[in-house]
Order: C-alpha cells, then structure tokens, then sequence
C-alpha cells in the first residue's frame, strides 16, 4: 500500500471531492483485491496521455477569448479512447482526468472493444451564441486532429455538448482529411450525417434497464415504487420519462436552478415541453413545490438517481439519505469516502461506470454502423444495448454476491481485471 501511494503521489490529492481521487481509491481497492502487480497499478493510476490547448475563438463582439481545452486519454488497452467532452465553466484537468478512468473501466464492465478517454473545454456554453460554440468547436477539433481518429479516440457528446457539436467535429476533421467523410470519428452524431436511432435516449434507457433489472433480481415490482432524479438534461429527464413509463412514481425532479417536488408524481412529458420552451431549464416550472437539490438527495423515495454532477453523494449527506436504491445516471456522483456509509445503511448502489454505460454502448454501434455502412431499426438498437447492459448488471451482481462486496466493487473487480488482462497481452514496451 506504501509503495503505490508514494507511486501515485503525483495523481493523488487530499481534497475530499476531487473525482480523480475518488477514481484512484476504488480503483486501488480493487486492485488490492485482485492482487495485480506493482508496475500494472502504476500504468493504470495515471493517464496515458494528456493534451491541453489554448483556442484563441472570435466572439461575436470583435474581441479574441482564449479557451482552455483537454483530452486526456487514460488508457487504449482495450481498443481506441472512448469518451465525451464536457463544455461547462467548472471544467478542470482533475476532473477530465478522472471522467476518462471512468470511461476505460465502463468500457470494460460492459465488455466494449474501447480504452477511456474524456475532453472537455472550461466555458460557459449557455452564454455563448451559436456561431461562437461553432468556432469553439471547431478550433478544438483543428487543436486534436492528431489526438482524434477512428481507430485512436473517438469522442461523444457529453454535458453541454449535444449532436450539434458533433456535427461540427465530423465536418472540420473531414475537411482536414482532405474531405473524406469520416463520420466514425466522433459518436452522438445527428442522423443525418450517420447517427445511431436510439442514441440519444440511451443512456437514460440503461439506467432505467439496470434499475429494473436490480429491482427484478431482488424480487421487487416497479409499480408503486417512488424515486427522485437530480438533473434534467439528457440523462436526467430520459431516465424520469422512462422509470414513469414502467409504473414508477417519479415525486421530485431538479436542475442547475433548483428542485421540484409532488408527491402524487411529476408528469414528466410536461416538465421536459415546460423545459425545453424555456431556454433548456425548469425555473419557474409549476408541477410541483419548489425544494433545493440538497433537499432531493435526502428526499423519502425507493430510488435516487443522481444525474446532474460529480460529488454530490458526500460524507456530510450520506447519512441522511433514505432511498434503498441509488443508480448512478452522473458520472461520479458518489465520494469515495460516502461509499462506506452507504454500504453501511444498506443502500444499494448501482455504479456509474454501469448504470450509465447505455450511452457509450450505443455509441460503439453507432461506430459499427458508420464501418459497416449499414444500419440498425430502432428497436435493433434497443434490444442490442438492452441485453448488453442487463447482462453487465446480472455479471456484476453475481461477483457482489459471490464475493460479498458492493456492486460498486464488484463492478471496478470486473473492469480492472478485465483491462489488466489486456495490458498483459500487449507485452512490455
Ligand atoms: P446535460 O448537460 O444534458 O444535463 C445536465 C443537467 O444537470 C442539467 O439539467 C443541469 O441543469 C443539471 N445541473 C447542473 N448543475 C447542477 C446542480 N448543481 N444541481 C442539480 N442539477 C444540476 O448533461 P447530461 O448529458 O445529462 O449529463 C449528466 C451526467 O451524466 C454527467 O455526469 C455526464 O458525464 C453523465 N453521462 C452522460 C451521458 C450521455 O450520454 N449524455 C452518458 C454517461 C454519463
């Protein structure tokens, strides 16, 4: 234990809610556990690479603003860098840094061919017209164009960032490559221009899919159940509308701009149109009495699904949480020190790097498709990452059984000795 924590001095940090310190403590955990050698813990606690640029863009004032933008690849054992990028004003290298860890070890528990990566640029999208977010874009996609390739690292849309972006990112790198269309480089793309049909839902219908799974597998009926979802963009409002449609009574709902509660059910399709006329934010939403999201979090329901941030799940909170089940729909949402205490009450928890895999493996038929040529229904699409993601539950439940450990655990077990097998195929460099 010495050793690897002087080893991984450079990575590691004491402050309580950095995400890449939490990465690291279940990452270590789990290669305790497995017993994996001293030099394979060194490659994986640190990323293989980092890139950082500085994007001089032209705002619509006349007036240049440099822009600090990532990609950090940790790891292409399994196959190219998989990740999306971030556009938010808290964008940081730790925070990259510890999102594409994430993205090696989901990668692996769903057993995808694809290594982590995640980039994000530190702005504020929201106040950005659209031919500034253009620019942006495709100053960041010009900045990676060395770092980005089909068979490299391959991005997807992430917080801020929507099939528009990608869009941009698959024209400008086409452009760079001398106007071959290369729309296998970057997923989350708009149909037109070679998306997959059932991406945009997928992430929120996997954390629905694993949640029901969980609940099945315990013997417990959806109908009836109640839960409290934190966030409402993507993921937060597709996994609301679905857990509705399979019978369970989402009562609180929140945003970056506060919560609302209704004890008899939120009608979500109502909150999504209420969202989606008033500049992308609930404000001023009235299907419900207005509670804060420190407030949600403890809220009195059967399920939590934390979709908005990392560190919202904290040592401080943690106790007073009642929910039973926590699905995990945010990247990060739990500290690794609030792990214990969870454990602790019982709680079950359905990890990140499962519970919201339902993007990226659509993500990887959307590149299948894109190399193919050809392409799935709908309902192709769905029942493929359906059974993929309910056979990574049902897999990551049975360790947690057989070992005694959390999901969460059994999970990061799962995906580290997955990944460690593979580094020990690619031999010594
Ligand atoms: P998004 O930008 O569509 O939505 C984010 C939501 O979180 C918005 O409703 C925003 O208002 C809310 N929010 C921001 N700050 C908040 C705060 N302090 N309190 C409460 N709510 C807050 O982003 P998204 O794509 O839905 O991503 C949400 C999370 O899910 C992120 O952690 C992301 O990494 C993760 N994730 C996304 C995908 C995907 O396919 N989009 C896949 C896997 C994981």
């Amino acid at each position: 234990m010495s050793r690897k924590k002087e080893d991984t001095a450079i990575v590691e940090s004491n402050k309580l809610t950095d995400p890449y310190a939490s990465m690291l403590s279940r990452f270590h955990a789990a290669a305790d556990r497995l017993g994996i050698s001293a030099d394979e813990r060194e490659i994986l606690s640190r990323p293989a690479e980092i890139h950082i640029a500085y994007l001089p863009v032209a705002m619509d004032d006349g007036h240049i603003r440099v822009f600090e933008a990532y990609r950090v690849i940790h790891s292409r054992a399994l196959g190219p860098g998989k990740g999306g990028i971030r556009y938010a004003p808290e964008v940081n290298m730790r925070e990259v840094m510890a999102l594409a860890a994430w993205m090696t070890w989901k990668c692996a528990v769903v057993n995808i061919p694809y290594g982590g990566a995640k980039g994000g640029i530190t702005c504020e999208p929201k106040k950005m017209s659209l031919g500034e977010l253009e620019r942006l874009t495709r100053a960041y996609t010009r900045a990676m164009s060395k770092v980005f390739g089909p068979d490299k690292d391959i991005p997807a849309p992430d917080m801020g960032t929507s099939a528009r972006e990608m869009a941009w990112i698959v024209d400008e790198y086409s452009r760079l490559y001398e106007g071959n269309f290369i729309p296998a480089v970057v997923t989350g793309k708009p149909l037109e221009l070679g998306g997959s049909k059932g991406r945009v839902e997928a992430t929120g219908r996997g954390v629905t899919t694993v949640i029901l799974q969980a609940l099945q597998r315990i013997g417990r009926r959806p109908e009836g159940l109640t839960a409290a979802v934190q966030g409402f963009g993507n993921v937060g409002s597709i996994t609301a509308k679905y857990l509705s449609q399979s019978g369970i009574r989402v009562v609180a709902i929140s945003d970056k701009t506060g919560g609302y509660y209704n004890e008899g059910g939120i009608l979500i399709h109502q909150a999504i149109q209420y969202r989606d006329s008033h500049g992308g934010v609930l404000e001023g939403f009235k299907g419900g009495e207005r509670i804060t999201n420190e407030q949600l979090l403890t809220l009195d329901v059967d399920i939590l699904v934390p979709a908005a941030l990392e560190d919202q799940i904290t040592p401080q909170n943690a106790p007073n949480i009642k929910a039973w089940l926590i699905a995990e729909g945010a990247n990060g949402p739990t500290t690794a020190e609030a792990d214990p205490i969870l454990n602790g009450k019982g709680i079950m928890v359905i990890p990140d790097i499962l519970a919201n895999a339902g993007g990226v493996i659509v993500s990887y038929y959307e590149w299948v498709q894109n190399r193919r040529g050809h392409y799935y229904t709908e309902s192709e699409v769905q029942e493929r990452a359906d059974n993929t993601i309910k056979q990574a539950f049902d897999e990551v439940f049975t360790r947690a059984a057989a070992q005694k450990v959390s999901l969460r655990e059994a999970a990061y077990l799962i995906a580290v000795e997955r990944v460690v097998r593979a580094l020990r195929m690619h031999g010594k460099y």
